[in-house]
Parts: structure tokens; sequence; C-alpha cells
């Protein structure tokens, strides 16, 4: 071991286990790439304005678990703490929702970084899939998006997760129901910190997870009372969307999500097997926030899903992924000779796409077939001088375990017939 250790929060993915998480991102991605959606990558920093406006200065990301810096040259950057914002930026930078056809579909796959207290399922360097839908207001786009995270996690073979679904309404209705609520708020016994939280942002007080302030919400106004007719409408569409493809959802009023730029549609996907940081995904329509950063009026919805408590997910319902072996031969030479005869095998067997590995560091026969065992080869190949000196090497599967000598020049057609 050395001196360092991974920084407090964080945790390193090593084999075998990161091939399990390249999987889950993998798995969330099909159903986007399958569905017109296209990649994108934005820098791991941003302007810090950029979430500050972006996201909402009075949310917990940007007020209390941002990273931020002041570069030599001065520079104030963030490590970004969500994906939504930063590719709206690049978006708009890009000109892509001038270029071609509404909406500019995204989908997007990398770190975030917030300063949380550490504990299961609650990082402070994570890993999300995301999608952006970006310019088009149209129920059916809210609907495909949840319909495709539902499919992603259906792949993976998860079951116990649940969708709640809920809509924010918009900038016609909902300071109307801020008001209300606000009123409403400012007569309960609450602490210092929740008072400020009803000026800045009362939708979050509904979010409280404790219980003495969960006892005295109860009665407080609903969302769904103050709705207008547009969004009532939209959201009557959405709900039935998603039921005529077979979407199961929970309406749940109380859903109104960490970021001050959602509207109307929200939804959050949770897994029941995994305590208190059950939130696995989660998304919703966000029309207001490209003007907030600067941009044009481009109506919006999206979602970001969390890999690693996806990971704890599979665990929790005890999921094994099916990962094919990533190597399908295993060359071991014994000698000299051998060693550049089944090298040079082991690279054309590689450059006709055959996974294939090689013992290196002349350990033995004994260290080198652990290795091939280990390494979940479907068949190792063995030679030593008799076997070169006769013009074969013996080709071993390692399922039957069955050996025999295969000539040399035969040797990869061989191999090639057996695998396909
Ligand atoms: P929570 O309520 O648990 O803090 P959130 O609302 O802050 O979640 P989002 O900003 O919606 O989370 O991010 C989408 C997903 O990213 C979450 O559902 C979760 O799976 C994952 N995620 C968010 N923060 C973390 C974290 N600190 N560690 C690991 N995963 C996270
Ligand atoms: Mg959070």
């Amino acid at each position: 071991m050395s001196t360092f250790k991974a920084p407090k929060g964080t945790y390193d993915l090593t084999p075998p286990d990161s091939a399990k998480y390249l999987a889950v991102r993998e798995a969330i991605a099909a159903p986007l790439k399958n569905s017109g959606y296209g990649y994108i990558e934005t820098p791991g920093f941003e302007d810090v304005a950029l979430f500050s406006r972006g996201v909402g200065e009075s949310t917990d990301i940007v007020s209390k678990e941002m990273y931020t810096l002041t570069t030599k040259g001065g520079s104030e950057l963030a490590l970004r703490p969500e994906g939504t914002a930063s590719v709206l930026r690049a978006a708009l930078e890009a000109n892509l929702h001038k270029l071609g056809n509404l909406p500019v579909k995204l989908w997007y796959s990398g770190s975030y970084y917030r300063y949380e207290r550490p504990q299961k399922g609650r990082y402070r360097h994570f890993s999300q899939v995301g999608a952006e839908a970006i310019g088009a207001e149209d129920p059916a786009l809210d609907a495909e998006l949840i319909i495709l995270a539902d499919q992603a996690y259906r792949s993976l073979g998860l079951r116990n997760f649940r969708i709640l679904l809920n809509s924010l309404g918009d900038k016609e209705c909902r300071p109307v129901y801020r008001d209300a609520l606000q009123e409403f708020l400012r007569e309960l016994d609450l602490d210092d910190d929740t008072r400020r939280r009803i000026e800045l942002n009362p939708l979050r007080v509904l979010d409280d997870k404790r219980p003495e302030v969960q006892k005295q919400l109860v009665g407080a106004p609903v969302l769904r009372d103050y709705l207008c007719d547009a969004c009532k409408a939209y959201h009557e569409e959405v709900r039935d969307l998603l039921t005529a493809e077979g979407v199961v959802y929970e309406d749940d009023e109380k859903l109104v999500r960490g970021l001050d730029y959602y509207t109307r549609t929200t939804f959050e996907f949770v897994h029941d097997g995994l305590g208190s940081q059950s939130a696995v995904g989660g998304g919703g329509r966000y029309d207001g926030l490209s003007e907030m950063i600067g941009g044009p009026a481009l109506p919006s919805v999206g979602w970001a899903l969390g890999v690693d408590r996806t990971v704890l997910a599979l665990e929790a319902e005890g999921i094994e992924l099916e990962l094919p072996a990533s190597t399908s031969v295993f060359a071991v030479p014994l000698g000299e000779e051998a060693r550049r005869v089944l090298f040079a095998k082991v690279t054309e067997l590689r450059r006709l796409g055959v996974a294939t590995d090689f013992a290196f560091g002349g350990r033995g026969l004994k260290g080198a077939m652990k290795s091939a065992n280990r390494s979940g080869a479907r068949f190792t190949v063995v030679a030593g001088e008799r076997d070169l000196a006769e013009g074969v090497v013996q080709l071993k599967d390692m399922e039957s375990g069955e050996q025999q000598p295969v000539a040399l020049d035969a040797l990869v057609a061989e191999i090639q017939q057996k695998l396909a």
C-alpha cells in the first residue's frame, strides 16, 4: 500500500467490480442511443456562476455542496455538481438549437462532485448517465424520457424501483402556489435555517425528511390544487401516455426535487432496497433554465441516473449481471522459442478481434495456468519445445478440460471456428 488513499467520500473502481459499472453505464445509454439522443461531453469544471444562476443559489447543491476554486488567473470555477446546466450551456454555445430540428436530444456520462457527508450511496465523487431534450414542449417528450429510464432499469433486471411523478406548475401558477405555501409555512414552529428556506425556496421545505417537520406539513396547500388549466392538461397527457405504455408510476404531490429550475413534470426513481439514499435517478422539465443562463426560451426536459446507486440497487436485489468474460483465449508459452511463437499467435488473434491474453513474466506452467483460469478464457494454448518440434501446440478447452494437439498453422482457424 502506498502512503496515499482515495480522498474522503470517494472510491476507486477496480477490476473485476469496475466491469459492473461499465455495464450499468452502457445499459442506461443503450435506450437513449436507440432513440435519437446524441452523445455530448463537457468539461469537469465550469464557471461557478453557471451553477449559481442555473441550479439556483437557494439549493443545497449551490449553497453547501459545490467544490469551488479560484484559478491562478483569477477565474472562479466549480467542479460540476450536476450535468444539466453544463449540457445546456454547451448546446447554446454550439448553437445546436439553431442548426438542427428541435428538440436537440443529448446524452452524457461522467463524474460529478458534491461536498456531502459521505455515507452509503452518497459520495463526494459519483457518476451519472443523463439525458436532455432541449427546445420542445411536448408531453410525449416527457413521457419518452421516463419510459427510456424505465427501460434501462428493467434491462438491468431491476424490479423493486418505483417512479414518483408530480407537476410543479409553470411561471403562471407556481408563484401563486408559492405565496400560499409561504403563508402556511410561516405559521409553523421551525428552526431558523428552515425559516430562511421558507423565504428562499419554500417548496424545498416540503422535502424536509425530519418527522417533526413532516408532522407539521399535514394540511399544507398542495400544488395540484393550484395548477393552471394548461399545466393540468399537460400533466394529464404525460400520465396518459405512461399508462398507455404500461409504465407504472405513483403520483407524489410532495415531490419537488432539489433544483430551482424545474417546471411542470418532475419525477424521481426510487429503489426500496437502498435505505435513506433511495433515489437512484431523477429529472424533470426545466422550461426556464435557458433564459436563466442568458439563452433564448427553450423549454426542455431531462434526467440523470446515478450509476453508483444503480449498482447498489442491483446488489440489493441480488442481481448478477451476465458479463461476458473479457478474455477468450489465454496463451501459455514454456520456454523462449514458445514465447516468440505464441506471442505472434496472440497478436494475430487480437487483430482478428479475438480477445486474447498472454502469460507474461515467464512464471512457469502452474502460475500461468492460474492466470489462465482467472482470466475466464474459454481456451488455453500451451506450447513447449517438444510441441513446437512437432509443429503443434496444445489447445485446452477450459470448460470440458479436454486437451488436444493442434497444428500450429491451423491454430487460429481452429480457435475461430470453435468460438463461432
Ligand atoms: P438526494 O436527494 O439523494 O441528495 P439529489 O436530488 O441530490 O439526490 P440529483 O441531483 O437529482 O440527486 O441527481 C440524480 C441522481 O444522482 C440521484 O438520484 C442519485 O442517484 C445520484 N446522486 C446524487 N448525489 C449523489 C451523491 N452524492 N452520491 C452518489 N450519488 C448521487
Ligand atoms: Mg442531494
